[in-house]
């Protein structure tokens, strides 16, 4: 079915994280450095780049003050530093059709990355489901979307990094996805597309 729409997510799917997260993350790195043993604080360095604060905090179950003090820093967290979209995203951009962004998490944060990116104009609309705020998932979101624009699941197809994030949550209502994976870590058999570079979506939408 020909498509109407692209849903994009953000993180690691616009942009990377990785070569920005010891600045982005920086007050948080030093609170945990400071509270953890090394080997955990390795491993919640990693699990914060993609997970809510207050989830990580319950996988290792911090203690109630390192959880609070954490969740003060996550909430008001924003970011100026440096960033760079994907050279490829450029790809995406270009294509004459409608874009959403669904990017989950807090909101400030989430928005002071949207702003330094520069790519507000390049959606019609931007929803951040925010962890800290309410129970909406991605997959809430999609829905609305198809209900506010009525488009047919088919007409639809949403692009994002993460198999257990917005290719499953797309895949329960129908709609099919798109898995962008730079790094290369996961089989193309996850989703109904897959590029490790944009190059291919424009044959795609074809
Ligand atoms: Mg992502």
């Amino acid at each position: 079915m020909t498509k109407k729409a692209l849903i994009f997510d953000l993180d690691d799917t616009i942009y990377p994280i990785k070569p920005f997260a010891d600045e982005m993350f920086a007050t948080l790195f030093d609170l945990l450095k400071s509270q953890l043993s090394d080997e955990v604080y390795q491993q919640v360095k990693e699990d914060v780049l993609t997970t809510p604060f207050h989830r990580v905090a319950d996988r290792y179950k911090f203690n109630k003050e390192l959880k609070e003090e954490g969740m003060k820093l996550s909430l008001k967290m924003t970011y100026n530093g440096p960033i760079k979209a994907f050279e490829d995203y450029q790809i995406a951009k270009d294509l004459a059709i409608e874009k959403f962004l669904v990017t989950a998490g807090y909101t400030d944060f989430q928005k002071s990355k949207i702003k330094l990116l520069g790519i507000k104009k390049d959606f019609k609309e931007i929803f951040i489901p925010d962890p800290a705020k309410s129970d909406l998932s991605k997959k809430d979101v999609f829905l609305q979307i198809l209900q506010k624009y009525h488009f047919l699941p088919g007409e639809v197809l949403v692009i994002g990094d993460n198999p257990e994030a917005e290719i499953v949550d797309a895949r329960e209502l129908g709609i099919e996805t798109y898995l962008y994976d730079y790094q290369g870590k996961y089989s193309p058999a996850l989703a109904n597309y897959y590029g490790s570079n944009y190059a291919n979506l424009p044959e795609i939408l074809n």
